[in-house]
């Protein structure tokens, strides 16, 4: 790849070029851009503009965020939450406590809800379904997503059928080697892979994603995750930086900073015009205009944390994550003035994928 290359090709030449591109190729594509200079790199972000304005105009997505359970039988080696963490504080939300988040976000116009946990067992299918199905009835106009980690082919039934709309499963990584670096040999890349594909032939808007700048990551094994996102065609792809928690093996690495998940933003918005891709709370945790430089990159859905404020700290994925202010629920006037400052559109709509679409038109 070189800078000359860029200059008078259209960002669907550009798409066509992502989508074919191989492994090498990829690579190199994003080592390029991770070393560009600025002007570059707002070339590309011109182009991530224009491909979400043609799918989505400049519409921004709201989801309201419940972190249920902070309880998780996995051992996900750079995640504040895992099993062998003795020092994180671990709750759980009753069924009353989560409809009554769901209900301050819906007063306020919410009509997304994600409902996310650690891979906590005590909610049983029938638990979920039961819950699903107040959810439905209460807010029949909302969307219900689960983020709820690997479930049996049958459970991601019964919980679709139950009424939830979408679910959201990050790959964390599709290289074999670096998702082993990551996790324990219990863990699996096929068993999440396999997952992702079920979620997707079951009837899921499915979303899939990875940390960036994660330990052993490389320009290779994104490559390999743009592979993986091709093949898969989600609907949403969640990418935010890594960032250490100090009671994890990672503890020692340092704070990132949001530059290369702005630039693997806008590259998967070319790539995939058609997704729905968020700005994450890890990129504000990583860069304090974080919400509005993904924005400014490609990003088109917000999710700010309703969850009890009593328990977010609890809910420590990683240090610094922001509990408070920017990106929660409790500022709502302000996410509507500063997203319509950008010279874009809040949308609180249930803002379904154009994913299905896209994939139609090729
Ligand atoms: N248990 C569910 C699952 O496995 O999909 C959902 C909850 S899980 C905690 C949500 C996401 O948090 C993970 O997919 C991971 O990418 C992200 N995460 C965990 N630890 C992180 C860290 N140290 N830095 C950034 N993101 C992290």
């Amino acid at each position: 790849m070189r800078s000359d290359m860029l200059f008078g090709i259209t960002e669907e030449a550009f798409s066509s070029f992502l989508l074919q591109a191989n492994r090498r190729t990829l690579a190199e594509t994003i080592r390029f851009f991770f070393e560009a200079d600025d002007q570059t790199i707002e070339e590309l972000r011109a182009w991530a503009g224009k491909a979400r304005d043609k799918m989505y105009g400049k519409r921004v997505f709201f989801r309201a965020l419940i972190e249920f359970s902070s309880w998780c039988k996995n051992d996900c080696y750079y995640c504040g939450l895992q099993r062998s963490n003795q020092n994180a504080v671990r709750y759980r939300l009753s069924d009353d406590e989560i409809i009554s988040c769901c209900r301050t976000a819906y007063e306020r116009g919410i009509r997304t809800f994600v409902l996310q946990s650690g891979e906590d067992p005590s909610y049983s299918d029938f638990r979920l379904c039961r819950l699903i199905t107040e959810i439905k009835e209460q807010f029949p106009d909302s969307a219900v997503t689960l983020s709820v980690g690997e479930r049996s082919p049958d459970s991601y039934q019964r919980l679709f059928d139950a009424g939830a709309d979408r679910y959201l499963l990050r790959h964390e990584s599709a290289n074999e080697d670096h998702y082993r670096k990551l996790h324990p040999p219990t863990q699996r890349l096929c068993d999440r892979k396999r997952c992702l594909f079920h979620l997707k032939e079951i009837g899921y808007e499915v979303g899939t994603g990875f940390m960036v700048d994660s330990p052993d990551q490389t320009n290779e094994t994104l490559a390999d995750d743009f592979i993986f996102l091709r093949e898969l065609k989600p609907d949403m792809i969640g990418i935010g930086p890594f960032i250490p928690h100090h009671d994890t093996r990672f503890a020692g690495y340092e704070f990132p900073s949001a530059k290369h998940t702005l630039i693997l933003l806008s590259l998967i918005r070319v790539m995939l015009p058609g997704v729905l891709l968020p700005a994450t709370t890890a990129l504000a945790a990583a860069d304090d205009r974080g919400f509005e430089k993904g924005l400014m990159a490609g990003a088109n859905v917000l999710m700010p944390n309703a969850s009890p404020l009593k328990h977010r700290d609890a809910y420590a994925l990683y240090d610094h994550k922001p509990n408070e202010g920017k990106g929660t629920i409790e500022q709502w006037h302000q996410w509507v003035h500063w997203v319509e400052s950008l010279g874009l559109q809040p949308d609180f709509s249930r803002g379904d994928s154009k994913m299905k679409q896209m994939d139609g038109e090729r």
